[in-house]
């Protein structure tokens, strides 16, 4: 269970929350369990180690390996690049030399990430000069790794959906176009707007060669930066994905049940559009009714506490008209930022 998370989302197993893990081995994790055919991540930053020894007792998907190079920005970028794949461009940013190079190579102002652990734009910063820099690598933890990457001015974020089960069979979802505030992805909408066939034969193209490469099983989300007809891929996360989230409104086979069809040996299904589909997340707000909610809003409640710009849940909607998502996803967003609107802001 992950520490965002107010109890365990699966019935039967919330003894575990409370349990330490750390002080059992694999095998007694396994029991405990109750020996389970398989294992799946719900988020990347878990224990390789554990997932390995677990995988000695029972299937674990997507497989370890795949999950580690996730976790580490440097090795994800090094993966992406060994495939002949663009990436955002980046350099090693671990001390004040490096940060120096950085600077000459990618120019000012530009952004340092945190290695690893990072999530929601959490362990990034916005750097004007090489001061700033170094300010963030002095406040950082001894054993904290970095990279500098190029402050991009790109045309829009896409991210490809994709699945792949243990025949080897693979099935993509249409791209999806994401909208971040702070870090954060605040909407998104599929199939994405203006995007040739030609660049969403690329991003499946890429998706393919990853999951092949990779001996995947399961969903890959991939994020990517566009720049006029150029994807770059900024990461990948080895699990169903915030921006897929439309999928349970958008299609009959949505991420999570090809995650699961995969997982658990099945083929993965063909997910072909339901017309037009959009997402919305609750960060840090709560509907103060549900009911008074549109009926056509699918609202999708976490049961977490709200906090400020914390994700507790995500409203989908969906339409045969292109038009139609788009001015509900407009009047929405209107919706949430009035003052007296049906959703309650976390203080
Ligand atoms: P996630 O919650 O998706 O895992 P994260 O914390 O791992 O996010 P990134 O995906 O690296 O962080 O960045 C979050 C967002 O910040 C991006 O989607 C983008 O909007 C912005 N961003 C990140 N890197 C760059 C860049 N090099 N240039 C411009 N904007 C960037
Ligand atoms: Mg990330
Ligand atoms: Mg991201």
């Amino acid at each position: 269970c992950s520490e965002q998370d107010d109890s365990s989302p699966v019935e039967g197993l919330g003894h575990l929350v409370k349990t330490d893990l750390s002080q059992l081995s694999a095998e007694e994790i396994y029991l405990l369990l109750g020996k389970p055919h398989v294992i799946t991540v719900e988020k990347e930053d878990v224990n390789v180690e554990l997932l390995k020894a677990l995988n000695e007792h029972c299937d674990v998907h997507p497989n370890p390996e795949a999950i580690a190079i996730s976790q580490n920005r440097k090795d994800e970028k090094r993966f992406v690049e060994s495939l002949g794949f663009a990436v955002a461009p980046w350099s090693s940013a671990d001390h004040v030399e490096a940060l120096m190079e950085a600077g000459i190579k990618l120019g000012w102002p530009m952004i340092i990430k945190r290695c690893s652990t990072g999530y929601d734009g959490k362990g990034q910063w916005r750097v004007n000069n090489l001061q700033e820099a170094c300010k963030v690598l002095e406040q950082a933890k001894p054993t904290d790794k970095f990279i500098a990457e190029k402050l991009l001015n790109f045309t829009k974020e896409v991210s490809i959906i994709s699945a792949r089960d243990l025949h080897g069979n693979i099935v993509h979802y249409s791209l999806t176009e994401n909208v971040h505030k702070d870090g954060i992805l605040h909407y998104s909408f599929s199939p994405a707007t203006n995007i040739s066939e030609q660049l969403t034969i690329q991003a499946q193209e890429i998706a393919t060669a990853m999951l092949e490469k990779l001996n995947y099983v399961g969903v890959l989300a991939i994020e990517f930066f566009m720049i006029d007809d150029q994807l770059l891929i900024n990461e990948f996360a080895p699990r169903v994905h915030n921006s897929g989230h439309w999928t349970q409104i958008g299609c009959n086979s949505s991420q999570f049940l090809n995650h699961i069809r995969a997982i658990s040996g099945r083929a993965v299904a063909s997910a072909p559009n339901k017309g037009f589909s959009a997402m919305i997340n609750l960060l840090g707000q709560a509907p103060a009714d549900k009911q008074l909610l549109d009926k056509e809003l699918q609202i999708h409640w976490y049961n977490k506490s709200v906090k400020p710009n914390r994700k507790v849940g995500h409203i989908n909607m969906n339409d045969q008209e292109a038009s139609k998502v788009e001015s509900k996803l407009h009047q929405t967003l209107l919706d949430m930022n009035k003052p007296d609107n049906q959703f309650s802001q976390a203080g």
